[in-house]
């Protein structure tokens, strides 16, 4: 009796021991940080010339593998990105807009077809990335819309993609979708779903407006109410439903 009783005890707390640092990862997962969610915090990244957080990365490996049996050689052009990176290239854009003559309001609208603001980007998390074919001659810029579709380039990895991303958890972003409003159609950029959607979640609750204004970006004066939460829902939240 007493030898059965110590069984279950034992196959009780092997239980516990086998079920808790599953709980614990799984419940850190879906903890994220103020800095993590806008580009100034650490994830346990993999990759080497282009980060993504462990899971991204993983299952990125495999469609590659997949896409590769049908020659199509999945090459990253970017994952993740800095606060600072996207500050360089939002104000490297401003500046050279507004010289071109363009108000702040006209800047900023145009900055923002393609763009981020530093600290509202997707590549900030780690789970997104923008990938070309490395199987076929490189045109000049690469992430051009004309090159996914017609003869070019880019055909044949928008074509697999399109029929196998979504079985690695992969999914494009700012699709061309009739009426979709916020960046324009990115054929090139995906985001792997199971670690992007929550990090969507727990971005929504952030006050954008009130961290745009203490980081001090060129034009941020002209971050309104209204212009932060008409960016809010279409450039953020306007996207492919399968991620929100
Ligand atoms: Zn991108």
């Amino acid at each position: 009796m007493k030898r059965v009783n110590f069984i279950k005890t034992t196959l009780l707390s092997g239980v516990a021991f086998a079920v808790l640092p599953q709980l614990s990862f799984t419940h850190y997962q879906y903890i994220y940080t103020r800095d993590q969610l806008i580009g100034k915090g650490n994830f346990d990244f993999s990759g080497t010339d282009f980060k993504m957080q462990k899971d991204t990365f993983n299952s990125f490996i495999k469609m590659k593998v997949a896409a590769i049996k049908e020659n199509i050689d999945i090459e990253v052009v970017s994952a993740y990105r800095s606060f600072k990176q996207q500050k360089i290239i939002f104000e490297d854009k401003y500046l050279q807009y507004t010289e071109q003559g363009l108000i702040p309001s006209e800047a900023i609208s145009k900055i923002i077809e393609y763009s981020t603001i530093p600290g509202t980007s997707r590549h900030h998390w780690g789970t997104d990335v923008d990938i070309i074919d490395a199987n076929t001659p490189r045109p000049k810029n690469v992430l051009e819309t004309k090159h996914f579709h017609g003869d070019g380039p880019y055909c044949n990895l928008k074509e697999w993609l399109s029929r196998n991303a979504n079985s690695f958890g992969f999914y494009e972003v700012y699709t061309d979708t009739l009426n979709r409003k916020g960046f324009k159609y990115e054929p090139w950029h995906f985001s792997y779903a199971p670690a992007s959607k929550p990090m969507l979640q727990a971005y929504k609750k952030l006050d954008i407006k009130k961290i745009l204004q203490e980081e001090n970006i060129s034009g941020s004066e002209y971050f309104t109410d209204s212009f932060i939460s008409k960016y809010k829902n279409e450039n953020i939240l306007d996207i492919n439903p399968k991620l929100l």
